[in-house]
């Protein structure tokens, strides 16, 4: 059930919802603990898709989380960047590139513009940029293309969360091994 509710949910991984991506709330609304209205980007059509496969009514999005707005994708005033990695540290989709003291960019193609990147940039050289309106005809492709984006999203999501893990894990480890070196070096030199 997480699973297909997650499968519904749009892969922005903002956090409007209130929970640090769209999994914890898929998690949350499969547990009872979140209702089906709180993610602004999915908008109605998210909230009559969580109903309907939830066997449940449709209702409002809840404001208190935020209003549904067209999709926009961050770009970055390259002419203004320090190089302060901020915004790669606050990105959920690893969807910046760059590194300490050099130029920023966003790989537009990557950013589910969830505007984390925005608020850490100490020199407000972040903005969102909306996407073009699409033309009526050009809206089964849209679709399809959106569907694509929001997978791939999810993976990159996903990706960066095993990566978080994995190095606390490695983190960890070696803190247990100089507290152990610590330890032995403490005992041998009480022996001496
Ligand atoms: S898109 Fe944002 S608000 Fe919607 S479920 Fe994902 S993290 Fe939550
Ligand atoms: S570049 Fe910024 S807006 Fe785009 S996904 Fe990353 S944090 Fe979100
Ligand atoms: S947070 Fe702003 S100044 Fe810092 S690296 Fe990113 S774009 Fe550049």
């Amino acid at each position: 059930m997480i699973d297909q509710i997650n499968a519904i949910l749009p892969q922005t991984q903002c956090r409007q919802c209130g929970f640090q991506g769209c999994r914890p709330y898929a998690e949350a609304i499969a547990s009872g603990v979140a209702d089906i209205n709180q993610c602004p980007p999915g908008g109605d059509e998210g909230i009559i898709a969580l109903a309907h496969l939830l066997n449940i009514d449709p209702k409002p999005l809840n404001p208190q989380f935020g209003q549904h707005k067209p999709k926009s994708v961050a770009f970055i005033i390259e002419k203004d960047c320090i190089g302060c990695v901020k915004c790669i540290a606050a990105c959920p989709v690893d969807a910046i590139l760059g590194a300490a003291k050099f130029m920023h960019t966003v790989i537009a193609s990557e950013c589910t513009g969830c505007e984390l990147c925005v608020a850490p940039c100490p020199v407000d050289c972040i903005i969102m940029k909306p996407l073009p309106t699409p033309l009526d005809k050009e809206q089964s492709l849209i679709q399809a293309q959106k569907n694509t984006t929001a997978q791939l999203a999810k993976q990159r999501y996903d990706a960066r969360c095993l990566r978080k893990e994995n190095e606390s894990i490695e983190n960890a480890e070696r803190a247990k091994q100089r507290r152990a070196a610590l330890v032995k070096s403490q005992l041998e030199s009480q022996t001496v």
